[in-house]
């Protein structure tokens, strides 16, 4: 126990929750890392995990990417995550996630879940019979639906702030972008690419998202792992994460990065310095790929797609900032990246001092 809670000091996470219910088979473990800014959101996972200690290893990692993330984008949240121990092809019921959607209520709205890998909205809307703290729910039941294209609108806005950083030009018009992965978010990518006149080269291992962005973008298609040594602007990973490493960085032709896949950079300390030593400039993923998170934190608010769309373009600025400060301080973009979201913790924290009635996390004031 001691080594759990030692573990947890050393990252700043507040609270780790294990969740047992032996009637539905539940077992889950959720993750608070710091709702300094506001309640930790973060998705639930259902994974099937080797041991215990690699659930609670990722939860506690993943929390703390939420509260960065959240920080970072400017919202009032904070970070936590969740996950459940099982196959997500095998063992998903109604009242597994029931089961989980008490034990968030449990926590009072300190923790707001969503989907994540391996859970889906159905499974969310098992967990919103339980509490209101959940988010992603479907379109049609007044939640914000698929986050992708708000997501691929945060990566293309940031994709302009790095452009305009790096080569100094505001129009993309024939530059070119190797986009590896065009599902979700990378098909809408493309598009604004595409619409901006854009060369497209597109790797996936799905043949038919393929044919897609070919059909519709005129696309060119590149071998998986040629993608490293394409003769591109801009290299945008929208698939895998550790996709930057000690092997693909010499390869790469391009001058920047930027792109929707999380945990990009396979060493976060190594990597983002190879980066910089090679004179590329990354857009920190959890910067660029703020959208996702922007468009659930929207629901809390009452869901209002334009809005979350106009947030999403926020990110052109969001990324301005944090080029300037890794300029200024001769630091990697990445470490400047986590420095402004410590920095707007560590501030908005100072408002705490100043009493106010308590708000409601779902977004009414209480007046408690
Ligand atoms: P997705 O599963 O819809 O798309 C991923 C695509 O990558 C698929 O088409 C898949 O076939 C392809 N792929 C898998 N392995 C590959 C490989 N080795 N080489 C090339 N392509 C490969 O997922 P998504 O929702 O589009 O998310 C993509 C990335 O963006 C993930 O890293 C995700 O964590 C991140 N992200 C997504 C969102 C969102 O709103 N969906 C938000 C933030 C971050």
């Amino acid at each position: 126990m001691s080594i759990i809670i030692e573990e947890m000091d050393r990252r700043g996470h507040e609270q780790v929750v294990f969740c047992n219910d032996q009637d539905t088979g539940l077992k889950a473990i959720i993750a608070i890392h710091n709702t300094t800014i506001g309640p930790a959101l973060g998705g639930c996972r259902m994974w099937n995990y080797e041991s215990e200690a690699d659930a609670l290893t990722d939860v506690l990692r993943l929390a703390r990417g939420m509260s960065y993330k959240a920080s970072i984008a400017g919202l009032n949240l904070g970070g936590g995550k969740a996950v459940i121990i099982g196959n997500a092809k095998t063992d998903k019921t109604e009242i597994l996630f029931r089961s989980f959607g008490r034990f968030v209520e449990g926590l009072s709205g300190r923790y707001i879940t969503a989907e994540d890998v391996g859970t889906s909205v159905k499974d969310m809307e098992w967990v919103r019979m339980e509490t209101k703290y959940v988010t992603g729910i479907s379109r049609a039941l007044g939640g914000s639906g698929d986050p992708s294209p708000v997501t691929a609108l945060g990566v293309f806005a940031g994709i302009k702030a790095t452009v305009k950083k790096q080569l100094g030009r505001d129009s993309l018009v024939g530059l070119k972008v190797g986009v590896q992965g065009v599902g979700h978010v990378g098909y809408y990518v493309c598009k604004y690419l595409a619409e901006e006149g854009v060369k497209l080269i597109v790797t996936d291992i799905d043949s038919d998202a393929l044919k897609r962005v070919v059909d519709e973008f005129s696309a060119e298609v590149i071998g998986l792992d040629d993608i490293y040594d394409a003769d591109v602007d801009i290299y945008t990973p929208c698939a895998l994460g550790a996709t930057l490493n000690d092997n693909t960085i010499p390869r790469l032709k391009c001058s920047l990065v930027a792109g929707g896949a999380n945990n990009q950079l396979k060493d976060e300390d190594v990597h983002g310095q190879m980066l910089k030593d090679r004179g590329i400039l990354y857009a920190p993923d959890f910067a660029i790929n703020a959208g996702g998170l922007i468009n659930v934190a929207n629901e809390i608010e009452g869901y209002n797609r334009e809005r979350a769309f106009r947030q999403a373009e926020g990110i052109y600025d969001m990324l301005m900032t944090i080029y300037s400060e890794a300029e200024a301080a001769g630091v990697t973009t990445h470490e400047a990246a986590l420095k402004v979201a410590e920095l707007r913790m560590k501030e908005v924290g100072k408002l705490k001092n100043v009493y106010l009635p308590k708000k409601n996390v779902m977004g009414k004031r209480d007046n408690i």
